[in-house]
């Protein structure tokens, strides 16, 4: 249920109509817009039929949410989200660049691609320390050092901090290293790991799950919002589909459905999606034309020798050549990168 409330309601109005909704037992979410307040009410609605809440002062209309998705959905907010991590902002006009090597490595090469990709333009430093490898035998990640790594890296650049969690045990030390905590395709129905991040303080980003339906997505993001954190960005990083040229199937129409759809900003992943290094330039690009809010690429300074992801990863030169292109379908569609 969504209570709309008139554009001149008070705040001990907005308070009176909180305190009675908790009363009821039930959860408000209180969204603020610009021109008015939104109240989302979760939990049992039936209760409402009793006490409705038309009645109270302040009050301009009490509206189901029929989507099964009520926090993340544009009845609730209509206004587009935007997320800020200091002053790097995710879902306004400037597009965010998210770029760096699948898994940290060494500190050294960290610090190599860091570098590159600050002068590129970016202003994200992407890195896993904690892989979700399909093989337990593959490279699982240096873990905490990775994180240290990530860290000291940021330090040097400037450059903000995005890697993935996987086990709900490690947030904490997240929280210490970390600017944005991601959540892979393979853990977006990990709801254990939805609720930890949904009570974290730092920003979330959720990637699509391999099979995963958009109403699936949403709903996974959902989880988090629930748990008090609406400092969300959802990524599409490409679906399991017949086609099997590409390591997946980049769903470009995910980003125009999810904005009608939800307030939460979109970025796009075309590393993972395609799996190739020479498709990734074609997808950044289509992906920013199809309204996307920023871009996540692997960067690396020597893909032959990755320990991950070598085949879809961008050598530095070849991004900061990406890039300028990039600028100017930025441009052609209203937007800056
Ligand atoms: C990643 O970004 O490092 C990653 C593993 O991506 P995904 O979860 O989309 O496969
Ligand atoms: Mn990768």
């Amino acid at each position: 249920m969504i209570i709309v409330l008139k554009p001149e309601a008070t705040k001990k109005q907005v308070t009176h109509i909180v305190e009675k909704i908790r009363e009821l037992g039930l959860k408000p979410m209180v969204s603020e817009g610009v021109e008015r307040t939104i109240i989302g009410v979760i939990g049992p609605e039936d209760i409402l039929r009793v006490q409705p809440l038309e009645v109270f002062p302040g009050v301009e209309k009490v509206m189901p949410v029929l989507k099964p998705y009520k926090l993340v959905s544009r009845e609730f907010k209509p206004q587009s989200s935007v997320v800020s991590i200091g002053d790097v902002k995710v879902g306004g006009k400037k597009l965010v660049m998210m770029a760096g090597p699948c898994s940290v490595e060494s500190l050294q090469m960290l610090q190599q691609t860091a570098k590159a990709v600050k002068q590129a333009g970016a202003q994200i430093l992407r890195g896993g320390a904690f892989k979700p490898r399909t093989s337990p035998y593959s490279f699982q990640g240096l873990g905490e050092e990775g994180l240290k790594y990530l860290h000291e890296a940021a330090k040097s650049t400037g450059l903000k901090i995005i890697t993935e969690l996987m086990d709900p045990r490690d947030i904490a030390l997240f929280e210490k290293y970390s600017d944005i905590i991601q959540i892979g395709a393979r853990n977006m129905q990990n709801f254990a790991l939805l609720k930890e991040a949904g009570q974290s303080d730092k920003p979330i980003l959720l990637k699509r799950g391999l099979s995963a339906t958009i109403s699936e997505f949403l709903l996974a993001a959902e989880y988090i919002l629930s748990q008090g954190n609406f400092n969300v960005i959802l990524c599409e990083r490409g679906i399991r589909a017949f086609e099997d040229q590409t390591r997946f199937t980049l769903d470009l129409q995910a980003v125009p459905v999810i904005k009608k759809l939800s307030h939460l900003p979109v970025v796009v992943d075309p590393s993972h999606a395609t799996g190739q290094w020479d498709l990734v330039g074609p997808m950044a690009k289509a992906a920013i034309a199809a309204g996307a809010d920023g871009l996540m690429i692997e960067v690396h300074p020597n893909p032959e020798a990755a320990l991950s992801d070598g085949p879809q990863s961008l050598l530095p030169e070849k991004f900061v050549a990406l890039v300028k292109e990039l600028k100017k379908v930025a441009t052609a569609v209203g937007r800056t990168l």
